[in-house]
C-alpha cells in the first residue's frame, strides 16, 4: 500500500495522541484506587496548599466527568472532577495539587500563563478559522498582490492564521510542567505524600504532561502537512 507523505504526517498525529491518552488513563486507574496515608481527599489537599502558599482570593469547586480537571483564572477557581474531589488517592492528590499549581501560577503572575491566557481568544479563532481559509483558498486560487510585487495567497493566509493555534499548544507545554514541578515540590515540603507515593504522583503528573506534547506535536504535523499540501498546489 502506498502512503502519501501527508497522510504519514496526519497518521502519526492521530497515533502520538491515542498513546499518551491510552498512557494517562492507564497510569490514572493504576494510581486512583491506591491511597495515600495522609487520606486527605483532592478537596482537602487543594484547600492545604492555597493556604500554605497564603492564596485566599481562590475558591475550589466539583465540576463532573473524569479527568475534567482544571483551573479557571476568571473565577478564580481550582476544578476538580468528582473522584479527585473526594477521594484520597495518590492520584487524586497529584491532580488537585496540579490545579492549585496553576492558581500559584496565577497568584504569582507567572509570564507564559499570562502569555497563554492573553493567546486565548486568537487561538480559539485560529483553530475555527485556518483551516477553512486554506481550504477556500485552494478551491478559489485567490491571490493577494503586494506592493514590492510579491504573491501572498489566502491559502499562506490560512496558514498564519492556523499558526496561532499551533503556538498556544507549545506555549501551553511550559505552564503544565511547571505547575507540576510546584506541585510535587509542594507535596514534598508539606509532607503530604511521602518519598514512595511522591514517585507515583510524578509518574500520573508525567503521563498527563505526554499528553500536551502529543497534541503539540501533533497539531506541528497537521501545520506541516498544510504547508506541504500547499507547496504541492502552488507548483502546479
Ligand atoms: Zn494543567
Amino acid at each position: 500500500m502506498y502512503l502519501d507523505t501527508s497522510t504519514v504526517m496526519l497518521l502519526i498525529g492521530a497515533a502520538l495522541t491515542l498513546l499518551a491518552s491510552g498512557f494517562l488513563h492507564l497510569t490514572y486507574n493504576k494510581y486512583k484506587f491506591k491511597p495515600a496515608d495522609n487520606g486527605y481527599t483532592g478537596a482537602e489537599v487543594a484547600e492545604a496548599i492555597l493556604r500554605a502558599e497564603n492564596i485566599t482570593d481562590v475558591g475550589i469547586s466539583q465540576v463532573s466527568g473524569d479527568l475534567t480537571d482544571h483551573y479557571d483564572p476568571r473565577s478564580k477557581s481550582v476544578c476538580l472532577s468528582q473522584s479527585v474531589f473526594n477521594m484520597h488517592s495518590i492520584a487524586a492528590v497529584a491532580v488537585a495539587a496540579h490545579e492549585c499549581g496553576h492558581a500559584i501560577q496565577h497568584h504569582e503572575e507567572y509570564a507564559p500563563l499570562k502569555f497563554r491566557s492573553a493567546l486565548v481568544p486568537y487561538a480559539n479563532l485560529g483553530s475555527k478559522l485556518g483551516i477553512p481559509i486554506v481550504l477556500l483558498g485552494w478551491y478559489l486560487g485567490l491571490d493577494f498582490h503586494l506592493s514590492n510585487g510579491s504573491v501572498f495567497s489566502v491559502a499562506q493566509l490560512g496558514i498564519w492564521i492556523f499558526a496561532i493555534a499551533i503556538l498556544f499548544q507549545i506555549v501551553t507545554l511550559p505552564v503544565e510542567v511547571d505547575a507540576s514541578n510546584r506541585a510535587l515540590i509542594i507535596l514534598a515540603r508539606e509532607g503530604i505524600l511521602d518519598g514512595q507515593e511522591l514517585k507515583g504522583a510524578r509518574r500520573m503528573l508525567t503521563a498527563a504532561a505526554l499528553t500536551y506534547v502529543a497534541a503539540a506535536a501533533s497539531a506541528v504535523l497537521q501545520m506541516l502537512r498544510l504547508i506541504l499540501l500547499n507547496g504541492r498546489r502552488s507548483k502546479r
